[in-house]
């Protein structure tokens, strides 16, 4: 079964995507922490950091985020963010990264 963010990219479910390439997908979170919180997912069903392959579409991760914050105009500043399992917070099995800024962001998370 795929994962809602597969359906996400495969316009099965709606999602306000704001970019896609080859490799990844990126849409407006729809519980947004900041004015700007952008979900970047892996093309690939990869399940998260622990099962991280040798290479695959998580490789164009962080040059996606640069191009999509160079998009939002996030000339100040912005947190890229992956949890990964319980601990981490992870509520999506689907490798994603969170591209939050607009705001002055709190450190350290809780
Ligand atoms: P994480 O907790 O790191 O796994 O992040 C999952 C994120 O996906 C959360 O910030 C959710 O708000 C977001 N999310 C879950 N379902 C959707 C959806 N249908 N559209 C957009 N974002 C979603």
């Amino acid at each position: 079964m795929s994962t809602i963010f597969t359906k996400i990219i495969n316009r099965e479910i709606p999602g306000e995507i704001v970019y896609e390439d080859d490799h990844v997908v990126a849409f407006k979170d729809i519980v947004p922490f900041a004015p700007v919180h952008i979900i970047i997912v892996t093309r690939a069903e990869i399940s998260g950091v622990a099962s991280l392959p040798d290479t695959g579409d998580h490789t164009y991760m962080l040059n996606a985020a640069k191009t999509i914050a160079e998009q939002q105009g996030l000339t100040n500043g912005y947190r890229l963010v992956v949890n990964q399992g319980e601990d981490g917070g992870q509520t999506v099995n689907h490798l994603h990264m969170h591209l939050l800024g607009g705001r002055l962001l709190n450190w350290p998370p809780g």
